[in-house]
């Protein structure tokens, strides 16, 4: 019963882990829907925009480094 129970967990981990890494993709490879007019959010759809600590994209904490913009 504790076999099944952990080949199940691991099947549950993988699946979600595709997912996650299918999202991943899709958002790397597209432009995102702007939810504003806003003139910042504009010129960050236009530019790549990085966070060079790494906080967001690992942790997913947005520190003061997701507000640089470069062209
Ligand atoms: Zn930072």
């Amino acid at each position: 019963m504790l076999n099944e129970f952990v080949i199940q967990y691991d099947k549950a981990v993988t699946a979600r882990r595709a997912a996650e890494e299918d999202e991943d993709f899709k958002t790397m490879n597209s432009k995102p829907i702007l939810s504003s007019v806003s003139l910042i959010e504009a010129k960050a759809d236009k530019i790549d925009v990085t966070c060079s600590c790494a906080k967001f994209e690992t942790y997913g904490i947005l520190c003061k480094h997701i507000l640089y913009m470069s062209p």
